[in-house]
This record gives structure tokens, sequence and C-alpha cells, in this order.
């Protein structure tokens, strides 16, 4: 090991989609962390298949979703998604709450580490962390392993987003309370015989057990089964690879064997009573189920992301780890260049632990709904019947995005006033005309700065934020489509309104100065 020790302000443990994405967000805000990735290059193993919910209209509002979308079998709203063994038709409803971006992951991961590199930053490849000792409250040193030899690193935020059997967690004891079931998935990504295929639809149709429904978990007796056709979220994929997955409940299965094609062949025996011909394995893999979260986010210097932070075992992984990043990378970057308000960086845990919450409690009421008990059963029909209306529909959907969750703004000097009703909620993407031009929300967050969009027509509000010029964005605008809802706007860097009053209020500006010192930091002149 080095004599010398490195230092850093902010090191990333693992440059998985959320280390990426919070590298992304921290070079934005004007800090290059470091990036430690064990791994040589990304890995070709093929995990999510994508994104759904909140994250992908998020992403617009960094220009990623136009680079994503090229690589994408499909980007946008959906007519209808699954919860559990349920279905959700939104087709009644004037919007669908849930957006799709249906790629691979591995593609996700080159789009962000290309978007990374744009931004200056890089990610040492082959560099793995091997151990942790804290430096009094404030910093951490790390032990990393590299191919030029061992060396130390000592940073003042260490982030873990070092996925689900996070080493950052474990080495800084940070709980990881919740429950195994007894869940087995076996997935593979195999050739099916294409005389199987239902040309049109892509179904199976299979001797025995009639037609097999694709992209969506099917209940049958004896557990769930999911299939699908890899090109629908691989271009480049041959049309007679399929994915094939199943899930039964086995109390005290072996994991430990490898996971063989007759296994995944003898598991979907069982859960449709036929055989379906499969060969040339591309990929297998059998995981047990866990949903489990961190009982803190933020240990002093040390925090948590993705599924270091939370795993849910059902998806959804990969919009709450970027939300993650999204919501963690402007504090940490505001805190490290010394302009972060106080209690800025603990809203983290705050307010992402509290969403992780609400994506445990979905996800675990999917496990519930696929059991085969027969209580499981009467809650199966009972939320049936309540899914033919559109309230709940929309409920599920929107609990699923994960735009159901509203982060509190109310800051030093707001307590008892009630919210505005955009407050806390992801700012409408709409289109403005402003003394720039024309533009949408999503374009003028991309630079990541937060930004303060006044409708009077006197331009008040913004003369009355004028000593925040630096670091907020103040925009006098006109909404082109729909309405504002607001007389004035104030919008966090990672799309949030942490601020908003109107339409028609006395004092359009009443409680600004107050948001804007709780989440932006002193103004220039006081
Ligand atoms: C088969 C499968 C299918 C899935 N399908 C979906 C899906 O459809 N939708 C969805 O939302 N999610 C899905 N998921 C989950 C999704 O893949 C994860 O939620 C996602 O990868 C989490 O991203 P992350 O960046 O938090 O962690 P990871 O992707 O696990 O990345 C962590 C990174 O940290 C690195 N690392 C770990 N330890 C160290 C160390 N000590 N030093 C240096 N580097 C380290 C790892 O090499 C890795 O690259 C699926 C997962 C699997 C396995």
């Amino acid at each position: 090991m080095g004599e010398e020790i490195e230092t850093a302000s902010v090191v990333i443990v693992g440059a998985g989609p959320t280390g990426l994405m919070l590298a992304i967000e921290l070079c934005l805000g004007g800090v290059t962390p470091v990036v430690l990735e064990q791994l040589p290059e990304i890995s070709d193993i093929p995990k999510g298949n994508g994104f759904f919910g909140l994250i992908v209209p998020v992403l617009d509002y960094r220009g990623l979703l136009e680079p994503l979308r090229t690589e994408a079998t499909y980007a946008g709203p959906v007519p209808r998604f699954f919860f559990g063994p349920l279905t959700l038709d939104f087709s009644g409803l004037d919007t669908s709450p849930l957006q799709v971006l249906a790629a691979p992951q591995r593609t996700i991961e080159h789009k962000l580490a290309e978007r990374l590199t744009e931004l200056g930053g890089t990610v040492r490849r082959g560099h793995e962390l091997t151990g942790l000792s804290r430096d009094g409250a404030d910093a951490v040193t790390l032990v990393v392993t590299a191919p030029g030899g061992d060396y130390q690193l000592h940073t003042r935020y260490l982030a873990g987003c070092d996925g689900a059997h996070s080493g950052v967690r474990k080495l800084a004891g940070i709980g990881f309370p919740g429950v195994t079931s007894e869940t087995i998935a076996r997935i593979g990504r195999v050739r099916v015989p294409a005389d199987l295929i239902v040309a049109g639809t892509g179904e199976l149709d299979v001797p025995g057990a009639g037609r097999l429904r694709i992209m969506q978990p099917v209940r049958t007796a004896s557990g769930s089964y999911s299939i699908g056709p890899q090109a629908s979220v691989d271009k480049d994929a041959p049309r007679d690879v399929y994915i094939v997955s199943t899930q039964e409940e086995q109390p005290g299965a072996d994991l430990t064997e490898p996971m063989t094609l007759d296994e995944l062949a003898g598991s979907l025996r069982r859960v449709i009573g036929a055989d379906l011909p499969m060969s040339d394995p591309i990929w297998l893999t059998r995981l047990g189920s866990n949903s489990r979260q961190a009982d803190r986010y933020r240990d002093g210097p040390i925090l948590l992301a993705g599924d270091a932070a939370h795993v849910f075992g059902v998806g959804g992984s990969l919009n709450a780890g970027l939300l993650d990043a999204l919501n963690l990378g402007w504090k940490l970057a505001a805190d490290v260049r010394g302009s972060a308000p106080d209690g800025l960086l603990d809203s983290y845990h705050a307010e992402r632990h509290a969403a992780g919450q609400r994506a445990l409690l979905q996800t675990r009421a999917q496990r519930a709904l696929s059991r085969g008990d027969v209580y499981a059963e009467a809650a199966r029909e009972l939320l049936g019947e309540l899914l033919c209306f559109r309230e709940p529909v929309r409920h599920l959907g929107e609990l699923i995005a994960g735009s159901d969750v509203r982060y509190d703004m109310t800051g030093p000097g707001q307590a008892g006033q009630p919210p505005h009703s955009l407050a806390g909620r992801l700012a409408p993407d709409l289109r403005l005309a402003t003394g720039d031009g024309v533009s949408r929300v999503a374009e003028l967050m991309r630079p990541a700065r937060p930004v303060l969009l006044d409708f009077t027509d006197d331009g008040r509000v913004a003369a009355a934020a004028a000593g925040w010029s630096d670091p907020v964005t103040l925009l006098i605008a006109k909404p082109l489509t729909g309405t504002a809802a607001a007389d004035a706007v104030l919008i966090r860097p990672d799309g949030y309104v942490a601020w908003a009053s109107g339409p028609g209020a006395a004092d359009p500006a009443d409680g600004l100065e107050a948001a804007l010192r709780a989440w932006c930091g002193q103004p220039a002149q006081v």
C-alpha cells in the first residue's frame, strides 16, 4: 500500500445506474467525485429491462430521455400495467399515471456513463472498496484494491451505491431490516421453437397449456410465470429469444447449486402444467426475494442510495434508485461547496426514506396478492372489484410510479401555512415564453440549478429574489399551454417545487424568502 493518502471530497462506491446518476448530478453541481467500481467494464449480465415510473419524465429534466429513447423499444405512457397478478387498466383515465422506458439495463448504464464522461467525470474501473475506517464524525478513510496496487483514500463524504449486498452499508454498521420471503424466482433467456410463436402477438402456443400471455405476470394454481420476447426490450435480439421466468413458494429451497435449463423447465412445468421446449440458454439465474430498507440513508459522512438502501423484490428499484440520486446529488454538491443551508443534507434521508417506505408498501402488497392461499385469493377478488373504478386505478398507478410521494417543503418560518398544491411535487412540464424565448420546464432544469418562475405581470416576485440570482435562475414567464396554477414557482435542482404562491395572491412573494433561505442558502447581499 502506498505511503501517501489521496484525498477527495466525495467518493462513490459502485458505478451501477445509481452511482452513475449520482456522479452526473455531482458534476452538474460543480463537484467531481471519485467513482470506484470493482468490475473492469459494464456488465453484460441481463438485469433490469428498463425504467418505469416517475424517473422516465424526470430523465427529460436532465436531457437524458432523448438519448435513451433512441435505444429503447418503447418510451412513454402505458395504457395498462400489472399490480402483482392484477391488471391496472389506465385507458379510462385522462392520462396514464405511469411511463415506461423499455431498454436493457446495460444500455442505460452505457448512456449514463457517456453523459458522465461529457461532464468530465470518470470511473475507476477494477477498483474495489475493501476497508473503511471513520476519521472522527466528519470523514472516512477507505482501503481500495486496484490493479496497480492497494491504496488509501481519505474523503469527506462516502456514497454507497454498491448494490443490495452493499459493503459500505455493512462496514458502516447500518441496519437493513426487512424480510426474505420463501418465493423463488427463476429467470432464463432461452430460445423457443419458432413454430410456437403466435404471429402478431408474440404469444407462445404451448401444447397442453394453450396460448401463454406475454409481458405480464400470470398466476396459476402453483405459482406464477411471466414470458416475453427479448426483442420487446432489446431491439437487436433475435425474435425466438424469450425471457422466461417463474415464481414459486419453496420454503427451504437450495439456492447454492448453479441454475440449469432443466431446473427452469421443471419449474415452468409445475406452474403451467405443460412442457415448453427451451434450448440454448443465454443466461439463467435463480433469485430469492428480499424486501428490506436501510434504517438510515445517512450516517454522518456516509450516505446510501439505490439497492444499497432498499430492495423490493418485485421491481421498481431502478425508479427509486435514480430518484435517490437526483435527490442527493444537488444537496451533497451544495454541502461540499459550502453553500448548503442547515439541514439540507439531512433532508435526503427524510425525503427518500419515506419514499422507500411507500415503495415497500406497494411491492409487499403485490407480493401478498400473488400468494396461493384463500386469503390472497379473496384479496385479489376484492381488489379486482375496486379496480373497475377510476380512482383506485389512478391511485395504484401513482403509487407504482412514485408520483404519490410528496416531499415536506415546510421550511423555517413556513410552519403552520397550508402547503400550495404544487409544493413537494415534481414541477409540471409547462411550455413557457420567457425573455430568452420559448422553453419547457424540463429544458430549464437541465443545468440542475434552482429556477424561480415568476408569472406576475410586473415581475415583482423575481425582483424580490434578486439577492439569490446566483445560484437561482430567475425568469419572468408566461405559460403557453395550460395554466401555471400559481403566481410564481420555486423549483429545486431535482425538479421538485419548493414553494409556490397564488394564483391571485395578495402578495405573490409571500413566503418566498423563507423558502429561498431553506433550500438555496443565504442571499449574496443581505
Ligand atoms: C434479473 C434481474 C432483473 C431485474 N429487473 C428489473 C426491472 O425490470 N426493473 C427494475 O427497476 N429493476 C430490476 N432489477 C433490479 C435492478 O437491476 C437494480 O435495482 C439495479 O441494478 C440497482 O442499481 P444500483 O446502481 O443501485 O446497484 P447495482 O446495479 O447493483 O450496482 C452496484 C455496483 O456496485 C459495484 N460494487 C459493489 N461492491 C463494490 C465494492 N466493494 N467496490 C467497488 N464497486 C462495488 C458493483 O460491481 C455494481 O456495479 C432486476 C435485477 C435483476 C438481478
